[in-house]
């Protein structure tokens, strides 16, 4: 139980040094946290939209409903177990504004670059055994991406930062690309969510007692 609670006290602090960062003067503070969720699950998204820094939490708008309408579908899992039981990190925790031709600006790599330090002191705190990356941004994080399809539907075994997991990519939920409605994207996305239910991790963390002992 100490050690839990050493991991939480880091975890906490980490979020609160989160909240305040201001490293990136492109950017439109505050930064967006899932918060201080002490899990072996970590869901990796690309950048906030406009809405999440207002709502305070990730994926609140319309891409974050259907993401966890997969998750209710595939695991039976809603938004508010997830949200207590998956530490939602991201590459960007800042909203990058809009682009000057619409759109969400990509975050640019001097960006990424900034944030990413955040991110590895959450592999080192977390220790995560599945990592599940959200859009094409967040796999190339992790591994080479050329098609979607060559990685959806497919779990890789990563030794990142000392820390060795496995790696589940999905695709972005938004309505911007139609890529998971379409065949085969269809197909590889029904398989992926299947294998994350599947998952050693997510068996522990949906069981109580396991949980207690894992963390
Ligand atoms: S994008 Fe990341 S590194 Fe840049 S200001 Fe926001 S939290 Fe800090």
């Amino acid at each position: 139980m100490a050690r839990r609670s050493a991991r939480q006290a880091r975890l906490d602090e980490h979020v609160l040094q989160l909240l305040q960062c201001r490293r990136c003067p492109r950017v439109i503070p505050p930064p967006v946290s899932g918060g201080a969720v002490l899990s072996h699950v970590m869901l990796v998204g690309q950048a906030p939209g406009v809405r999440e820094p207002v709502l305070k939490r990730p994926f609140a708008h319309t891409a974050g409903k259907t993401l966890f309408r997969w998750f209710e579908e595939a695991c039976g899992l809603d938004e508010s177990w997830m949200r207590t039981h998956i530490y939602f990190a991201a590459v960007n925790r800042c909203f990058p504004g809009k682009a000057p031709g619409g759109g969400d600006r990509v975050p640019a790599p001097e960006e990424v670059r900034n944030c990413s330090s955040w991110m590895n002191d959450e592999f080192e705190i977390l220790q995560p055994r599945l990592v599940i990356p959200v859009g094409r941004l967040a796999i190339a994080q992790f591994i080479v991406i050329d098609k979607l399809e060559h990685v959806i539907g497919r779990k890789f075994r990563i030794d990142h930062r000392g820390v060795t997991f496995d790696l589940i990519p999905l695709p972005h939920p938004s309505g911007a690309s139609p890529w998971h409605k379409l065949s085969p994207g269809r197909e590889l996305l029904a398989k992926a969510m299947r294998m994350i239910a599947r998952h050693p991790a997510m068996k522990a963390i949906r069981n109580p007692a396991v949980r207690e002992k894992a963390v």
